[in-house]
């Protein structure tokens, strides 16, 4: 096979595609010098968040590219998922898998041997084969993909040894592009990847990691059964995921979700492999809003519809808190991530730490659990914290779509009671941990206190107008401002940093930012944008549910919320007017547009007043 001589893509075909094959209007950050970069022939390498948009920085060149372009690809699911979404844009996709019957995979083959493939996806455990590689030299290749490529990096978190069989791509392909893409790459494993699959002079893309249509809400844990009934009462019919730790609380909550009257399912790695791909499977066709799950759930959802993401317990590490609420919102739509979070969890996590023998191991999982606590329990923007993580800065001193940002905050002056917890610490030499200190200023009558003669000191008992949690998130906040720290060890013990001095001797303030729970009038930004005309948009879709189960395959795939929010808010009635909604091509129009015309022009007609308001809106 030789290599066509690459033709250049004018700004027309390119924007044409991008609006008649995919609807969209416009690229997401990134997505248009990427796609430039490919058609260049240039190699790739582009690290965007979930939900960043990065197939279709790979779909749009194998489009206007001659010839295949080869996916490799970790999970027959996420192939599936691609495959039908490609499709239904009429794009010429396929993947060759282990699903697929012998006479299935032929076909394929023979699709791809006389050139009527634009996109073919396949494992990295077929495409190690040599008889495979063989076939694609046979064949005219326009580039090749290497998606979730951290499976490459042995420092990423689902390193795949196939993956390394990747390496050979740029030696197979001399003359076409390679592009990787990746959400999770810290600097180390870009480094790996790089190395690995050996890009030649690739363009790098480091995108945002903020995902500004997510609101993320702290909440404090009181009567979890009471605040997940009260949470999913305010986003009836949507799609969401609780996460839980344990096996046994994640059917405790599905159980007494179902009996509330809740499309809830649960899902962990003790239910059966025909329970799990059933109750997956509901979640992703709409026929289950809720999926009551532990951290097994999520690879390989590609579910864009997903509303809200709720942790009922403590998140592993910032990083899988960032992943779990990253699945919310893939659409790009208003999602909302709430994190119930109370101290007596801490003990439970301890107690799992505490039992880990290797000593570095141990302050490892300590440390990870202390950057978790101080997320949780700071009054700093929850997406600046996030954001910090991945060591990026974020420029804004409102993001607007956090607790944080949105509620009313006072700043107490708390100098006097943080002197007493200091003083407190002082007088029993450091030696002692948040428990005991707390039980000393509040005078608790306990064994411990009475046998180190704690009864005696003089900050014994001044706290007593107080309850313990107070004290307790007092000592958060002190360690959280590094007034104080925490020694590492099976009984950490609290000490004082440099900043207490000022404190004890009140030369300086110490002052704590309260925050008032968001009154619930206020809409963040996120939520601004998403409104419309719900009665349509619950209408619609029924319609793309009932779509969906014809042609079989997930709902989001018909037409995603974006593409159905839109209807509700222009009421299109024309097949044009159907094409300036989000994500309408014109192939969906064609298979799908009569039946949404159908449904919107009914519905004006029974609500005239809801489409003529929007039209003295939009009129000038
Ligand atoms: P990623 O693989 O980066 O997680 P996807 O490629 O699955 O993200 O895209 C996420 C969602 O964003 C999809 O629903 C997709 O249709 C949508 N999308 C991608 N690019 C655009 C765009 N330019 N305009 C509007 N929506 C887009
Ligand atoms: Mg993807």
């Amino acid at each position: 096979m030789t290599h066509e001589s690459r033709k250049p893509v004018s700004d027309k075909a390119l924007f044409d595609t991008l609006h008649k094959v995919f609807g969209f209007h416009s690229f997401r950050p990134n997505q248009e010098n990427i796609v430039r970069a490919i058609l260049d022939g240039r190699d790739v390498f582009a690290v965007m968040p979930t939900g960043g948009g990065k197939s279709l920085c790979y779909q749009l060149p194998a489009v206007l590219l001659s010839g295949t372009c080869v996916v490799i690809s970790p999970l027959i699911a996420l192939m599936k998922d691609q495959v039908d979404g490609a499709r239904a844009n009429g794009i010429r996709a396929a993947y060759l898998n282990s699903s697929l019957s012998p006479e299935e995979q032929t076909a394929v083959q023979q699709e791809l041997l006389s050139d009527s493939l634009d996109l073919l996806y396949v494992a990295p455990e077929r495409f190690r084969l040599e008889h495979f590689q063989k076939l694609l030299g046979e064949v005219n290749i326009s580039m090749a993909v290497v998606d979730e490529a951290h499976c490459i990096s042995e420092w990423g978190h689902d390193f795949r040894p196939d993956y390394l069989s990747l390496s050979a791509l740029v030696h197979l392909f001399p003359e076409v592009p390679v592009a990787a893409f990746t959400a999770t790459a810290t600097l180390k494993v870009q480094q790996d990847i790089l190395h690995k699959l050996s890009l030649r002079n690739p363009l790098l893309v480091r995108a945002s990691f903020d995902r500004s249509n997510l609101f993320y809400d702290i909440r404090f844990k009181e009567n979890t059964n009471t605040q997940l009934v009260s949470i999913l009462k305010s986003n009836p019919g949507k799609a969401g995921i609780i996460y839980r730790t344990s096996r046994k609380s994640v059917n405790e909550t599905a159980a007494l979700l179902k009996t509330k009257g809740f499309r809830a399912l649960p899902y962990h790695a003790g239910l059966s492999d025909e329970e799990r791909r059933r109750n997956q499977e509901a979640f992703i066709r709409d026929e289950a809003d809720i999926i009551v799950a532990t951290i097994a759930f999520g690879m390989g959802i590609d579910k864009s519809n997903i509303r809200f993401v709720i942790h009922a317990d403590l998140p592993k590490s910032i990083e899988s808190y960032y992943q779990e609420t990253g699945r919310a919102g893939r659409d790009g739509e208003p999602a909302r991530c709430t994190l119930l979070f109370s101290q007596s969890d801490i003990p439970k996590v301890r107690f799992f730490i505490d039992t880990i023998v290797d000593e570095t191991e141990r302050a490892k999982a300590l440390a990870t659990l202390q950057k978790v606590i101080s997320f949780a329990s700071t009054s700093v923007c929850r997406r600046k914290t996030l954001l910090d993580y991945f060591d990026e800065t974020y420029p804004h001193d409102n993001c607007k779509s956090c607790d944080i940002c949105l509620g009313t905050r006072e700043v107490v002056d708390s100098t006097v009671e943080a002197q007493m917890l200091l003083s407190a610490i002082a007088r029993t030499e450091e030696r002692f941990g948040a428990t005991h200190i707390v039980d000393i200023v509040t005078g608790s009558r306990n064994k411990k206190i009475l046998d180190f003669g704690h009864d005696r000191l003089k900050t014994y008992g001044v706290g007593k107008g107080r309850s313990k949690k107070f004290w307790r998130q007092l000592i958060d906040e002190l360690l959280a401002q590094k007034v104080i720290a925490k020694s590492e060890g099976l009984y950490p013990a609290l000490y004082l940093l440099e900043k207490a001095v000022p404190v004890l001797k009140g030369e300086k303030k110490l002052e704590i930012v309260r925050v008032q729970e968001p009154k619930k009038t206020k809409t963040s930004k996120a939520e601004e944008e998403g409104s419309c005309d719900h009665n349509l948009f619950d209408l619609l879709r029924s319609l793309r549910k009932e779509i969906a189960d014809e042609q079989n395959i997930p709902p989001y795939i018909v037409f995603s919320d974006r593409s159905l929010r839109d209807m509700a808010t222009v009421y299109p009635v024309t097949g044009e007017a159907m094409l300036s909604v989000s994500g309408v091509g014109e192939v969906k129009l064609e298979r799908y547009g009569r039946r949404f015309l159908q449904l919107i022009g009914r519905y004006r007609e029974e609500h005239p007043e809801s489409a003529s308001a929007h039209e003295k809106q939009s009129s000038p």
